[in-house]
């Protein structure tokens, strides 16, 4: 798919109510995207199986909602106080900024890992390649600079007086502040996991790509906690299971591959990146990261509160090694609505754009559409039977055919079409989004046999 289809794809975001640019009477405000009542749907949806797969499905995993705003010495304690930032040059020519490290991998296609590099060795690859602006061709670069990624605020309890706070850049550090809490409150046995999704900030500067960087986004989180010797394992088994979530939402194996890093933290032992072919190519959907005992270390360090886990059998007490598998909500979502995106040709010669979306996820599980104005009454009430089971979308605008246009582009897997026939003998035509074929059935059996066909 060509960068072109991903504009296709935000076009029919913006009119169909997926996602809506930030602000944007006021003219946008870069890398922020409003969901509609659509996206929400989608979005909610995505959480929900997420949550179903790594908690509620997962013996030893426990879900924590943690503050966004944090004890500023977190930070310290983390590193991002004194490290987070970017790398990033100014063309001079155009005013435009760009992440030095993007520049290069785009550069090499992937090939050359910027990671790792210091300043001058990112410099110096630029220079040696003379790598030019993508905004206006030149190459008249300042020279690198760091800039923070963590947005700051200030939180005043006297006036005049104000104390700086961070908006969490990462959701990781709420589960692991909370690790003995949640330990001692499960009564959880190492290996355990801290589940959460929330939001994360960062004050990303460069281009998005749509849902793909945003400087406001959720991160869904499992933080497997586990003794030294078993973490390789979990860390090999976190992979799979991501690999195979991925899979499951709809993403097809052949547009996702393992991308292990090559540079690790001095702390970690493996980490690994599942990417997705984006319409923009091969991009980083989520990471898995053996992280050892750094974090709860640093935690335990910084608040001089003991971190140390005591093994109920052995009475040995240690600090267990964290095992990371973190994924964007927006760039899930994306790859989502990517994978879905299609433009069939019909037997007529027409073009209809539907989203095969995963029917778990679809905003709307079904349509109900009375065929006449004069059915509306009949179809009211089916509707409000039926609402109580899933999302359902009433609509009795238009012809059927573009009825039926309007629910494939948001992705309904159902349309339930209401006629005079109906009145008589109760039953209602379902049409299927991905093949329309129709069957006739019973009112009565319509919420069994779709709960049948959403399941997760
Ligand atoms: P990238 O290299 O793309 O900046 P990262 O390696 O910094 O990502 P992590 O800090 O490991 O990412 O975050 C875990 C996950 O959170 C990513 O795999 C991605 O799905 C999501 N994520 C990170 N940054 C953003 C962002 N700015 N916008 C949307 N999602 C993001």
């Amino acid at each position: 798919m060509e960068l072109k289809n991903l504009d296709k794809i935000v076009t029919l975001c913006k009119t169909r109510g997926f996602v809506f640019p930030g602000s944007e009477i006021y003219g946008g405000f870069a890398n922020t995207w409003d969901f509609g009542p659509v996206g929400v749907e989608l979005e909610n949806n995505i959480k929900k199986a997420w949550w179903k797969r790594f908690v509620q499905e997962s013996p030893n995993a426990y879900g924590v909602d943690a503050s966004i705003l944090m004890n500023p010495r977190t930070w310290e304690a983390s590193g991002h106080a004194q490290g987070f930032s970017d790398p990033k040059m100014d063309c001079k020519s155009c005013k435009q900024r760009f992440r030095a490290d993007n520049l290069i991998e785009e550069h090499s296609h992937g090939e050359t890992e910027a990671e790792g590099m210091t300043t001058e060795q990112m410099e110096a690859y630029i220079a040696e390649n003379k790598i030019k602006c993508p905004h206006c061709g030149n190459f008249n670069w300042t020279p690198i600079r760091q800039f923070k990624l963590m947005f700051e605020t200030s939180r005043g309890t006297v006036e005049g007086e104000k104390d700086v706070v961070y908006l969490r850049p990462e959701t990781c550090q709420g589960e692991y502040v909370n690790f003995l809490n949640v330990q001692r409150t499960a009564r959880a046995k190492v290996p355990f996991a801290i589940a959460q999704i929330g939001k994360s900030f960062r004050n990303e500067i460069t281009p998005g790509n749509f849902l793909f960087r945003t400087i406001e986004f959720e991160q869904m989180e499992l933080q497997t906690f586990c003794k030294d010797e078993d973490a390789l394992r979990i860390y090999e088994e976190t992979k799979k299971r991501a690999w195979q979530f991925a899979e499951d939402i709809g993403l097809k194996a052949d547009k996702l591959r393992f991308h292990d890093h090559e540079k690790l933290a001095f702390y970690a032992k493996a980490a690994c990146d599942i990417q997705y072919k984006f319409p923009v190519g091969w991009e980083e959907l989520n990471g898995v990261h053996h992280r050892s005992t750094w974090d709860l270390s640093r935690h335990q360090e910084f608040s001089g509160k003991s971190m140390l886990y005591t093994d109920p059998v052995t009475n040995e007490k240690y600090l267990p090694t964290v095992v990371e598998y973190s994924i964007g909500v927006g760039r899930l979502t994306l790859a989502a609505l990517c994978e879905a995106y299609d433009e069939e040709t019909l037997e007529g010669g027409d073009t209809r754009v539907v989203m095969h979306l995963h029917p778990a996820i679809a905003p709307y599980k079904l349509a109900i559409l009375p065929l006449q104005k004069n059915l509306s009454e009949k179809a009211t009430e089916i509707y409000s039977a039926l609402a109580k089971e899933f999302m359902c979308s009433y609509d009795e605008a238009g012809s059927i055919g573009k009825r039926y246009r309007r629910q494939d582009e948001i992705g309904t897997p159902f349309c339930l079409t209401v006629d005079f026939d109906t009145l008589e003998d109760g039953m209602v035509t379902l049409r299927e989004r991905d093949s329309m074929n129709q069957i006739r059935i019973k009112i009565d059996e319509v919420a069994n046999y779709i709960n049948e066909k959403i399941k997760f």
